[in-house]
This record gives structure tokens, C-alpha cells and sequence, in this order.
């Protein structure tokens, strides 16, 4: 008997659970925990970590799952390493979502970098606003550079002091160009951090900031282990067995 376990958070991860919901296939979605009051999914959700590799091939054992499916973020790379593992441990066929990186249009101004600690340090020297569009997990080395005036973004408020001062917005999102230029223009942000994500949600900062001619410090994805891996859900689908209708 198929039952299949979704790795999720974001968006991607919401549009697979519901075609898989609609496909009828047995399966949980699993929430990190990090957002206070996650989306509700059509497929029974379970939240928390699972206690790094043992954790979760414990987690594949008892629950009988038999396909395991990566639709976390980019970013999430230990979550990721996690499930080639513990897959690899329990013999669990594994198959990742992961939508491509940006690339640069004409127009953008990137400066690419490798990780959150080298985006702090090629941050400009005179002082200057600039929006961090990364997650609160990431932000501690920008104390390292106090000279500038930070506006952040998060789902929900902080429940932690920040290591810095800086200005809040909190917003789910979904983000529009016109909505983005104005938050930058509004701010006088001359200076964005962000970290190539990729899909659309997450791209209109992107597509402001090269209308407004502001550099984007863009942090290039992880490193991440040899896997099976695709772009779309039809292959998701494909790959468990059925057809998708959604033809994405
Ligand atoms: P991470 O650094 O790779 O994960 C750290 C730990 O959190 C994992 O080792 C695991 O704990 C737990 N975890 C992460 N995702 C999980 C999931 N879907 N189900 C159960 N446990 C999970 O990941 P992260 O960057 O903190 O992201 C956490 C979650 O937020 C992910 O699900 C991701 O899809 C979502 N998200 C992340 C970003 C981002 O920018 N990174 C943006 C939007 C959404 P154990 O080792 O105890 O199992």
C-alpha cells in the first residue's frame, strides 16, 4: 500500500498536497514548525522536526511510509540531507520538488555570493538602508555590520529579541511588483539581500528592484546531496503513478 510523506512549507508544497489529495493517494504533509499557524492542507499534517536521520527513519518505519517527497525549500538544506539519508537507511524511494534558481535578465545588477556571511561582508561601506529579505534564522551576521539601517520581513513578529535593531514588517505575503516598489521606494532601501529561491512567489522584490536599478546581494543556493530530482508536479505525479491535471 502506497503512503507517501510530503517534506513541505512552502507554496509548491501546498499545490502537490492538494493534487495529491485529489488523486486520492494516502499520504501526510510535514510542517518544520516554524511558522506559528501554517496553512491547513487537504492531507492529514504533522508538525515539528523528527529528530535529525534517526528521527525520521524511525518517523518512515512506524508509519509505513513508502515514497518520501522533498518539496521543502531551497534553502532547507539540512531537512533535505536528512531524507536522502534516512530514505537511503530504510530503502524509501525518495524524489525532490525543487523549482529552479533565478537567473539574471538584463537589467539586474547581482552580486552573487555563497552564503549569508559573505553577503554581510560585500554589504556597501557608507552607510545605507537596506532590506534583508532572508529568514530570521539567517540574520545574526548583519550585526557584524551595525553602520547600516535594516528593514526585515517575517511571517510572523519575532518572538526573540533581534541581535540588532531594525525595522519590521510582518507580512505572509503574496507580494506584488507595485506593492514591492513602494515598500522599497517608501524606505529609501538602496540595497537588497535575498537568496535565490526561485518560483514567482517570492520573485517581485526581484523584478522591483531591477526596475529601480538597486543592486541585490543574491545568495546562491546550498549544496545539497545526489538525488532524484525534478521541477514540476506532473513529474511528482508521474513518479508516483498517476497523471496530474493541472499539467505543470
Ligand atoms: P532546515 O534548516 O533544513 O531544517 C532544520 C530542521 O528543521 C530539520 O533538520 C528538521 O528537524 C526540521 N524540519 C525542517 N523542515 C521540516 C519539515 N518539512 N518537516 C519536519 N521537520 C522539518 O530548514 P529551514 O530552512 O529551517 O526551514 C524549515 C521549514 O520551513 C522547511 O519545511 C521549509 O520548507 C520551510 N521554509 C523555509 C524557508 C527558508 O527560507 N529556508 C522559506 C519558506 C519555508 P529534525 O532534524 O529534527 O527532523
Amino acid at each position: 500500500m502506497m503512503r507517501a510523506l510530503i517534506l513541505g512549507g512552502i507554496a509548491d508544497a501546498s499545490q502537490l498536497a492538494a493534487e495529491i489529495a485529489r488523486a486520492r493517494i494516502d499520504a501526510v504533509y510535514s510542517y518544520g514548525g516554524r511558522t506559528r499557524t501554517p496553512a491547513d492542507q487537504p492531507l492529514p499534517i504533522r508538525i515539528g522536526g523528527f529528530g535529525g536521520v534517526r528521527g525520521l527513519a524511525d518517523y518512515i518505519r512506524r508509519e509505513n511510509i513508502t515514497h518520501v517527497i522533498d518539496a521543502t525549500h531551497p534553502f532547507a538544506a539540512e531537512m533535505s540531507g536528512n531524507a536522502v539519508e534516512a530514505c537511503a537507511e530504510t530503502g524509501t524511494p525518495l524524489i525532490a520538488l525543487e523549482r529552479l534558481p533565478w537567473t539574471r535578465v538584463p537589467g539586474d545588477n547581482w552580486i552573487k555570493v555563497a552564503d549569508v556571511n559573505a553577503a554581510a561582508a560585500v554589504l556597501p561601506e557608507p552607510p545605507t538602508n537596506i532590506f534583508l529579505a532572508i529568514g530570521r534564522q539567517h540574520i545574526a551576521p548583519f550585526a557584524t555590520r551595525p553602520e547600516h539601517a535594516y528593514t526585515l520581513r517575517f511571517v510572523d513578529p519575532p518572538e526573540a529579541p533581534l541581535p540588532f535593531t531594525a525595522d519590521m514588517i510582518v507580512s505572509r505575503g503574496p507580494f506584488t511588483i507595485e506593492g514591492e516598489l513602494e515598500m522599497l521606494r517608501g524606505r529609501g532601501i538602496t540595497c537588497i539581500v535575498a537568496r535565490n529561491s526561485g518560483g514567482d512567489g517570492a520573485r517581485a522584490k526581484i523584478d522591483a528592484a531591477r526596475m529601480l536599478g538597486l543592486p541585490v546581494i543574491m545568495i546562491s543556493r546550498p549544496q545539497l546531496p545526489e538525488r532524484l530530482r525534478v521541477e514540476s508536479m506532473a513529474e511528482i505525479m508521474q513518479w508516483l503513478g498517476h497523471s496530474t491535471r493541472l499539467g505543470a
